[in-house]
């Protein structure tokens, strides 16, 4: 049942609470959808919702897509495929790869397509026959489009084409959008590599790569982007009218290249660095050069706040002074209304339990990590379900299985991280299995007997050794309580994987001892579900 409010006309917040889609509320829904309707009646435009795992923030997002003509986004695919299936009237649209041509036998919409393949091909009857533009056209159509981030700011593209679009609605829904800006900065973010470019270009400018520095002059990031760029053309120029598979994905690779060289361009004035990486294999070398601006608050209004009149941000680590700035929303400020819940989930089933042996950090590592290995060990004497450890990193996942010697631990590389994330979830309860996994902090439910304990062996922090943006702010800059933020929504984030309804019960325990560090520092910063669990940790005997 849908309820149309038209564009700047005040909420009837009884229509919103009739647009919840379910017959009841959970606690602090309903007061929360109050709380909000009232706010945009007043004058905000941004609305921060920071809620705890358990509150329940997606059918309140929907009460007020199915109210206001709207978009519903977020980063996170595997949450898309499931609000699809829970809230089938929002229109999903995902990218072309998603669908089957239906032209030919076997084969997608992207690469495979005779459109793709051949630009003057006509494709009869295209918006009524192929499953793609089907899709695209229902969400234009829609009083709410779903789609994800990446899909979102790409087809912002489009406005000035005549290319069907989206164009623009009154409500712009971010789910899980406590790191938008990041999202941002890696769309805007060129990389210069063997797979972000056609063979014959990446062969071409190679060598140059190879002689430029660690760090890049404005003028060697002028030229490198420029060389790449004309390379591109030339690429694109020689192209026959009827591409193969291969062609149409090299293709791709050009006019994405293209089309980022020109933003930056566009974006010339913004502070932007340059690197360059390189690594010996067996094989050969491995070289890139990776090219971002500092910030992201300068591309937040083309790429998202143009899009709509009002605006919901929902996450469980929104942070609101740090999202205000690094979003752009500084001149906004006063438009822009901060709300949060408390847990319904007691603190006993979500214990954080310090097991904390010492600083991890690259100086400590050495004297510490004996020990800490050593406390994975006790903890996995006491814990016998499943569980997780959180490494941070490949390095220290790989030191954990050279040193811990235990059949219950599972690994991952970057290529098998699908595979092996399906075989934990699948393993049975009885079967204790542990996952040491590497970046899987955020997106993963790991409700009853998924995961029963988790372990934070690392202290996530950004890598300012490896990326120059995070290295300038940090040790330049001097962006320290950035950093800690940073840090704290990976750990909160992580935090939330394992207790996913009131009754489930998995302790968090905390190896690290900078993750306390950085909890003390920035105790004023935590959300208050987390800040409850922390104030009521215990110590591992
Ligand atoms: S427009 Fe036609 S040819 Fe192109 S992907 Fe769709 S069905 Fe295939």
């Amino acid at each position: 049942m849908t309820t149309q409010i038209k564009t700047n006309q005040s909420l009837d917040i009884r229509d919103v609470l009739k647009s919840f889609p379910f017959p009841e509320f959970r606690r602090f829904q309903k007061e929360t959808i109050e709380e909000i309707a009232q706010a945009f009646n007043s004058g905000y435009r941004w609305i921060l919702l920071e809620t705890p795992t358990g509150f329940g923030k997606s059918p309140v997002n929907v009460a007020f897509c199915r109210a206001l003509h709207s978009f519903y986004i977020t980063p996170q695919n595997i949450l898309i495929d499931q609000l699809n299936r829970d809230f089938p009237d929002l229109a999903l649209i995902k990218g072309r790869e998603h669908y089957n041509c239906a032209e030919i036998l076997r084969g997608n919409c992207a690469e495979n397509a005779p459109c793709k393949q051949n630009s003057e091909y006509i494709c009869h009857n295209k918006y009524v026959r192929c499953p793609y533009w089907i899709a695209k056209i229902r969400a234009i159509e829609a009083q709410t489009a779903l789609t994800n981030f990446a899909y979102f700011v790409g087809e912002g593209l489009l406005h000035d084409t005549n290319v069907p679009h989206f164009g623009d609605r009154e409500l712009l829904v971010i789910d899980e959008g406590h790191n938008i800006d990041q999202h941002i900065l890696d769309h805007i973010s060129i990389t210069v590599e063997s797979r972000t470019l056609p063979y014959s270009v990446f062969q071409s400018i190679k060598k140059k790569l190879a002689t430029m520095p660690e760090r890049l002059t404005s003028e060697q990031i002028d030229e490198l982007l420029n060389d790449t760029a004309l390379h591109c053309k030339r690429f694109l120029d020689s192209l026959p009218d009827i591409l193969s598979r291969e062609q149409v994905r090299e293709k791709e690779k050009a006019l994405k290249f293209r089309q980022k060289v020109e933003n930056y361009w566009k974006n010339h004035d913004a502070e932007w660095v340059g690197q360059t990486n390189e690594k010996i294999y067996k094989k050969g070398i491995w070289i890139e050069a990776k090219i971002q601006p500092i910030y992201a608050r300068g591309f937040t209004y083309n790429h998202l706040w143009k899009r709509a009149n009002r605006f919901i941000i929902s996450s469980a680590t929104i942070f609101m002074h740090d999202f205000v700035k690094e979003c752009g929303l500084a001149e906004h400020a006063d438009e822009v209304c901060y709300t949060h819940t408390l847990s319904t989930f007691p603190i006993r089933n979500r214990m954080i339990i310090n097991a904390a042996v010492g600083s991890l950090s690259w100086n400590k590592k050495e004297e510490n990590l004996p020990t800490a290995l050593g406390a994975i060990s006790k903890i996995l004497d006491v814990e016998k379900g499943k569980g997780i450890i959180h490494a941070h990193s490949y390095g220290f996942a790989e030191a954990i299985k050279n040193g811990i010697p235990n059949p219950r631990l599972m690994f991952h590389i970057s290529k098998d991280r699908d595979d092996v994330l399906n075989d934990f979830l699948e393993a049975l309860p009885e079967s204790g299995k542990v996952l040491v996994s590497v970046a899987m902090t955020e997106g993963l439910d790991l409700k009853g007997d998924l995961a029963t304990f988790q372990i934070m062996f690392k202290c996530p922090f950004p890598n300012y050794r490896e990326d120059l943006r995070v290295y300038r702010r940090l040790k330049e800059l001097k962006h320290n309580k950035w950093y800690g933020i940073q840090t704290l929504k990976t750990i909160i984030q992580a935090y939330g994987r394992a207790v996913r309804s009131p009754t489930d019960v998995a302790k968090f325990y905390v190896i690290d001892d900078d993750v306390n560090r950085v909890c003390k520092r920035w105790y004023s910063q935590l959300p208050q579900f987390f800040r409850e669990a922390y104030n009521a940790r215990e110590r591992f005997l």
